[in-house]
């Protein structure tokens, strides 16, 4: 609006000048038409000039508003008309005055439309100098009477004439501004429509928290911050806990139920703080917060774990001892070390949000850069694992299993090795999380069954190997016939085969690998419990798997130099012999270490001490007739 009027300011500005000029100009014609008046007609144009300019100026300095600007015009083009006339009719020329007198109409033209005055001024200022001229005619000289009706008319039909197009002219102006009027609301609503059409594309349509698009575009900002302006922040990864089972127990209402309230609860809980969380994917949140340092991304990261296990969502299906809807949090924060990569840093909360998952869950982990298994060569080494049988990458090395009674060589375990492109050996704490994270333990895990048999089993060099198994395998369809067509192409008989299986992370579907392991034991292959001890779970895994021998961690072994750690190694072998089950002892590094198996009366045993793993060029062990040896076992 206020820009509006200072464009007709400026304009009237200019058009007052101008005409002031003009009627100035006027001047040359009062000297050559009424000679005997002109000093008086040209004197009196300049005290209505200067007058008019001067108030004009002020108006400009005071910054009036456009109203002042149209009065200071109308009155200037009055008091012009009389300037101009008033010392004319004074004149001798009197036939040329009234000839001269037609010109008084220029003014009324001027007012009407040539400044942009409001309707009803300028047609008043026309009106006014009508009006003027009327009384005039009493003062001039005397007109012939159709001399007098000729200019009556003339200003008549030139009032009329001028108001009329005036008129149609502010109509038009006035349709301009409708029009404009209209324009810009319509711009304005398209505007709004707009942004809530932006909402909506930028919203979880569930849960009402940022989407996965407008999460990507906000870590973008992040990002650049911290690139151009050092600007720190962290990425925390939320996932719900066996959610799930959640969903197929309490229904898929539920289940988005219990999404919306995790949602509503993390986003009340960081909108003080500033931070922002956006769905992820299914049942995984991020959250975006420009909090620095180690410390305060840990505290964050609990705060929120907390107050989803504050929410006290009932989940009674989980078997992890709690009843309660929880989330597991992997957390990564920009470093020096983070790289010129977005990608990077989501991948390290990814990284640490497996981490606590596999830490069983309900927990907070922070990317540790030191943890081998969070090392960027875990690109490198899910590569080399795609690839690792067509390249001739992995091999097996055998170690053997020692009958401590009899001191014969009864079995041995098999070992994978890998090595990188380059040679580079790799050892399996390295490259067996990655193979089962990435799902290429399936492939190498049957490859690995089908070297011991092909290799140690078939021409009868030992009577017994045991293949270590993930548990990703016992879960994935088809693996018991997979083994199966091994034994028959291999002509390996099941009885010969040992599998060793630790409790695994991913042991929810327990009833998939309970079939699994019935197929396996059909096919006559023994089931062993592999770092017995050591999962949180071992004991209840006792109880639910039919384990033919139960090989116990090497750390017992260990602890057994102090009498506490001994009488805790009697009390699990008691325990494994309760349920008549063989208990095999790992990691025998020393004579006393053999001592102390006789003297606990273990029948198994297998370190370094009685022999390393070997490559099966070394192999020395001498065939034996297989079902003999297989029986004692
Ligand atoms: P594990 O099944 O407990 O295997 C025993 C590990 O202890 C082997 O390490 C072996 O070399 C080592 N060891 C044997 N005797 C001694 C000893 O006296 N002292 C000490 N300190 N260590 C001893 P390795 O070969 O590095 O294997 C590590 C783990 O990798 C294995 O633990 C197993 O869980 C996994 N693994 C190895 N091969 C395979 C495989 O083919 N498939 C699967 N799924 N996992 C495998
Ligand atoms: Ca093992
Ligand atoms: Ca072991």
């Amino acid at each position: 609006m206020r820009a509006r009027s200072e464009a007709q300011v400026r304009e009237t500005r200019r058009g007052l000048w101008l005409a002031v000029i003009v009627y100035l100009l006027f001047g040359i014609a009062d000297a050559l038409l009424i000679p005997d008046v002109a000093v008086q007609a040209i004197t009196a144009r300049f005290i209505v000039a200067i007058l008019s300019m001067t108030v004009l100026e002020i108006l400009v300095a005071a910054d009036a508003s456009s109203k002042w600007f149209d009065v200071t015009c109308s009155v200037t083009v009055v008091a012009g008309y009389i300037g101009w006339l008033l010392p004319s009719m004074e004149t001798q020329a009197v036939e040329t005055f009234r000839f001269y007198m037609l010109f008084g109409t220029i003014f009324m033209m001027s007012a009407n439309l040539f400044f942009n005055l409001f309707f009803r001024l300028s047609v008043a200022t026309s009106a006014i100098i009508l009006l003027i001229f009327f009384t005039s005619l009493a003062f001039v000289p005397p007109l012939e009477p159709h001399q007098q009706l000729v200019l009556v008319l003339f200003y008549l039909s030139c009032f009329v004439f001028t108001s009329y197009v005036n008129w149609k002219l502010n109509e038009e102006r006035y349709n301009v501004f409708l029009n404009a009027r209209e324009a810009a609301q319509q711009h304005e609503e398209s505007e709004k429509r707009g942004a809530a059409l932006e909402r909506l594309s930028n919203t979880d349509y569930l849960t009402g928290v940022e989407n996965r698009r407008a999460v990507d575009k906000r870590l973008r900002d992040y990002w650049s911050n911290w690139q151009n302006a050092g600007t720190s922040f962290a990425v925390m990864l939320v996932d719900v806990d066996f959610f799930k089972k959640y969903n197929d127990f309490y229904g898929h209402q539920a289940g988005d139920r219990c999404l919306v309230m995790v949602a509503s609860a993390l986003s009340d809980m960081l909108k003080p703080l500033n931070a922002t969380v956006g769905r992820y994917g299914g049942e995984e949140f991020i959250v975006l917060s420009r909090v620095t340092g180690r410390e305060q991304v840990t505290a964050l990261a609990e705060v929120i774990r907390a107050t989803v296990e504050d929410l006290a969502l009932v989940h009674d299906q989980r078997r992890d001892g709690q009843a309660v809807v929880t989330v597991s949090v992997g957390a990564a924060y920009t470093r020096a070390q983070t790289g010129p990569k977005l990608e990077r840093i989501i991948n390290e909360a990814d990284r640490a949000l497996y981490s606590a998952k596999a830490n069983g869950r309900n927990c907070v982990r922070l990317f540790d850069p030191n943890d081998p298994l969070s090392s960027d060569d875990n690109e490198n080494i899910a590569a080399t694992l795609r690839m690792a049988i067509r390249n001739d990458l992995v091999h097996l090395v055998y170690q053997p299993i020692q009958n401590m009674r009899t001191g014969r060589v009864e079995g041995v375990e098999s070992l994978m090795r890998l090595k990188m492109i380059d040679g580079t050996p790799l050892s399996p704490g390295q490259f067996i999380p990655v193979a089962e994270r990435t799902g290429a333990i399936l492939e190498l895990g049957l490859w690995a069954i089908r070297r011991a048999c092909t290799e140690v089993l078939a021409p009868g060099l030992v009577p017994l190997a045991s293949v270590n198994v993930s548990a990703i395998q016992l879960k994935s369809r088809g693996f018991a016939l997979a083994v199966s067509t091994i034994l028959e192409e291999t002509g390996v008989s099941g009885s010969q085969l040992a599998f060793e299986i630790t409790e695994g992370i991913d042991m929810e579907g327990q009833s998939d690998v309970i079939r699994c392991i019935t197929d396996l034991q059909a096919l006559g292959i023994r089931i062993w419990l592999d770092d017995f001890g050591t999962g949180f779970a071992g004991l209840s895994w006792l109880r639910l798997f039919p384990f033919d021998t139960v090989k116990i961690d090497r750390s017992f072994l260990q602890d057994a130099r102090r009498p506490a750690g001994r009488a805790m190694l009697e009390d699990i072998i008691r325990l494994i012999r309760n349920r008549g089950l063989k208990i095999l002892i790992e990691g025998l590094e020393t004579a006393d270490h053999v001592d102390l198996m006789h003297e606990l009366g273990i029948e198994l045993g297998q370190g370094y001490y009685l022999g390393r793993p070997v490559p099966i060029e070394e192999v020395r062990i001498k065939a034996v007739p297989r079902l003999a040896t297989v029986v004692s076992l």
